[in-house]
């Protein structure tokens, strides 16, 4: 799981995103971690989320994300437990499986993080494309669509 958020944060500041990772910070008590991680995502432009692993913490900052309307890319291994509907359904997401951690540097790489937002994709389940003038790219099946 370490292994995972490192190479998101490496892959992320390389194209110079600023990354809040609050896992990699010092403990500190359950209300200012509450209270940071809401600050945080609600300054944030995109949640990045691995929910191969069921965690209520995560849940509650995604179900946070989606209220704000934040586009959210949520990354699960092949070999994981079946993801909760309550995830899979959710609004504003897209959802990557991988089986290697490449494919999640491949995912990020190639994807203009910067211009994503929340739409529905006409060719598949993704709520999150890139906008680029007035084409949408969705960040799962990569089809063009107008807007
Ligand atoms: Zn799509």
């Amino acid at each position: 799981m370490d292994d995972f958020y490192h190479l998101v944060i490496d892959a992320l500041e390389k194209q110079g995103t600023a990354v809040f990772a609050p896992q990699f910070l010092p403990p500190v008590g359950p209300a200012h971690v509450y209270r940071r991680d809401v600050d945080q995502i609600s300054k944030s432009d995109l949640l990045i989320a691995e929910v191969s692993h069921a965690s209520l913490g995560v849940g509650m900052e995604i179900m946070l994300a989606i209220q704000l309307k934040k586009p959210i890319l949520l990354f699960r291994h092949k070999d994981a437990r079946p993801l909760s509907f309550m995830v899979k359904g959710a609004d504003g997401t897209a959802l990557f499986e991988y089986s290697d951690l490449s494919e999640v540097t491949n995912v990020l790489r190639t994807r203009a993080l910067e211009n994503m937002i929340v739409a529905q994709c006409p060719s598949c389940n993704s709520q999150v494309v890139e906008k680029t003038g007035a084409m949408m790219i969705c960040a799962e099946c990569r089809k063009k669509h107008t807007m």
